[in-house]
């Protein structure tokens, strides 16, 4: 069960990871874009870490949304939307509900990657994100219809997650900044795919 305590972990060990991997997102993102990924996506975590303690009294799924907000105004980029989208448009499906378990979880992150994809127009192998996301949903469901428990589902994700980052490294860059440099984007791992897999990387721990 994903209850409103492992979500407060998930940011806070989120906002620990982005901290102590700035300068590696930063330098990725130098070698196919503009170097702020990293300043990025720890401005918006730690502006998340330091929200949590207003967030304790929220429902799960106001915390969800609320973490959207602060996500989406303060990561700022590209990706501040499309990080913002998807916990906005997953919370919509959480409701009144406190708890969640594995089932209600894929419906909250496949509505939720839903809506980064319509945020960023994006399909697979366009070198971003979205392929984390994408194979990191597809594993989900596999093991989820399998009948794993959310911890065995989200270590299989993070497997699916790390292969999809790597899997980044020889795609020609589609979308966003990356894609202004057309083949010599190739040979480099996306910014955005690599805080995706500490992001889902800090779930899983914060569910262990
Ligand atoms: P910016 O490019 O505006 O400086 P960031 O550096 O914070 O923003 O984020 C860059 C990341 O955003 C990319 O590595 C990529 O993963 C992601 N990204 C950019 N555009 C898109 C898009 N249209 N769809 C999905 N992801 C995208
Ligand atoms: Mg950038
Ligand atoms: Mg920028």
């Amino acid at each position: 069960m994903l209850n409103k305590r492992i979500v407060l972990t998930w940011f806070e060990r989120a906002a620990e990871s982005m901290a102590a991997n700035k300068d590696e997102l930063g330098i990725l993102d130098a070698a196919i874009g503009d170097a702020d990924h990293g300043i990025n996506m720890d401005r918006g975590f730690n502006k998340l870490r330091s929200e949590l303690p207003k967030m304790e009294d929220l429902s799960l799924g106001e915390m969800l949304k609320r973490a959207g907000m602060v996500l989406l105004s303060s990561i700022g980029g590209a990706s501040g939307p499309l990080y913002g989208a998807l916990f906005l448009k997953g919370a919509i499906t959480v409701g009144d509900a406190n708890e969640l378990d594995a089932a209600a979880f894929m419906t909250f992150l496949a509505t939720g990657v839903a809506g980064l994809v319509e945020r960023g127009r994006t399909e697979e192998n366009e070198k971003t994100m979205y392929d984390v996301w994408a194979p990191v949903l597809r594993e989900y469901k596999k093991n989820l219809d399998a009948g794993m428990g959310l911890e065995e589902i989200l270590k299989a994700c993070v497997d699916a997650a790390e292969t999809g980052m790597k899997a980044t490294i020889p795609m020609l860059a589609l979308k966003g900044r990356a894609s202004y440099l057309g083949e010599r984007s190739i040979g480099h791992q996306d910014p955005g795919a690599t805080s995706s897999y500490y992001l889902i990387t800090a779930l899983y721990e914060s569910v262990r």
